[in-house]
């Protein structure tokens, strides 16, 4: 099969398109004929180092997958999804045996896998994954859509539902609002009967945070010499909210917007991170959390169950991703350099 294929670390040329190895489900696997696959910062971020552990090379990318079964590995039951059927992966796996799993832990499984990660993914005309893991696609989404869902979807269901609690009424800041997750938030907030304030750069993608179901939207100022100018964000947001300030803040910028985000916040307000797109260490005035009673929240892992909820909630609510644009699976390396270049709204999906 051909597939882009990473051999080393470093920039764009570590990836090449290589004629490999069809896989072979293992025994409670599926072997799914990948049509879509969706794009993500973790394809970068592992392009330049290794992230998570159990990673090794040659690695294939590609958590987002959306596909057709065509074959079975050994040993599962008529609950599988059966060859032909339409199906997107929920990439991460987990043991169910180890000590953490027995616990309750089971997003911190000691042998937790990911497809796309730590085990080959979507870059791929085929890839093998776990059949428990396998979901028949949305009535009337297409591949496309599909392959749109799993990774920012559950990461702002799990984000906003599990570990933010979001309460109905509650007024939520929402960072980044281009960003797939960030979109996915928007989407689930406002489902959950929230407003929304979201934060982005720029008048044209202001816009369409608004069309996405932002109540309100913050330009985020650039300043070319200075950088963001985060305190701008938290005076808009404590204008925008009568003084008071939002309930949940989620943020998966990172470092530029992490003390603004703090300042945003109401008295006894939370904020949930889950991202590093701009840094791994952040700065902040320890009282601005403890003096105001305010929460941070480590998002962590997620439970294979909030898979299924992610996805009945995209269902009852009808809510579809927003796709930046879609490339033929030999254009990948465009789009690799379409996300890393940054300014897209929505999702980058290559189709096969
Ligand atoms: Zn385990």
């Amino acid at each position: 099969m051909l597939a882009l294929v990473q051999r080393a670390f470093g920039g764009p040329d570590v990836f090449t398109f290589d004629d490999v190895a069809d896989p072979v489900p293992a025994p409670g696997e599926l072997l799914v004929q990948v049509r879509a696959c969706g794009l993500n910062r973790l394809d970068l971020l592992q392009r330049a180092a290794p992230l998570a552990r159990g990673f090794s090379l040659p690695h294939i990318a590609g958590l987002d997958v959306a596909g057709v079964v065509v074959g079975h590995g050994a040993g599962l039951d008529d609950a599988a999804p059966a060859i032909g059927s339409r199906v997107l992966v929920d990439p991460v796996s987990t043991c169910g045996r180890c000590d953490r799993c027995i616990a309750g832990h089971t997003p911190y499984c000691e042998q937790l896998r990911t497809v796309g990660s730590t085990r080959p993914g979507g870059f791929a005309e085929l890839v093998a994954v776990p059949a428990a893991h396998a979901y028949p696609i949305p009535v009337g989404m297409n591949y496309v859509e599909a392959a749109a869902l799993p990774v920012p979807y559950i990461t702002a269901w799990h984000a906003l539902m599990v570990a933010g609690k979001l309460r109905p009424g509650e007024t939520v800041l929402i960072n980044g609002a281009g960003a797939g997750v960030s979109i996915a938030l928007i989407q689930f907030a406002k489902a959950a009967g929230a407003t929304v304030i979201g934060t982005i750069r720029g008048a044209a993608r202001t816009a369409r945070a608004v069309q996405v179901g932002c109540d309100h939207v913050i330009d985020c100022v650039t300043d070319h010499v200075t950088g963001h100018d985060v305190d701008d964000i938290a005076s808009s947001v404590v204008r925008l909210t009568g003084g008071r300030g939002v309930d949940l803040a989620v943020d998966h910028v990172g470092p530029a917007l992490f003390e603004a985000t703090i300042n945003s916040l109401a008295i006894c307000g939370r904020m949930v991170f889950c991202g590093t797109t701009t840094g791994v260490r952040a700065e902040f005035d320890l009282p601005a959390v403890y003096h105001w009673g305010r929460t941070l929240i480590g998002a962590g892992g997620y439970h294979p169950y909030e898979f299924v909820d992610m996805l009945a909630a995209v269902a009852k609510h009808d809510l579809r991703p927003v796709i930046d644009s879609v490339r033929p699976f030999r254009e990948l390396p465009q789009a690799l350099a379409r996300m890393e270049a940054g300014g897209f709204f929505g999702r980058l999906i290559v189709e096969m």
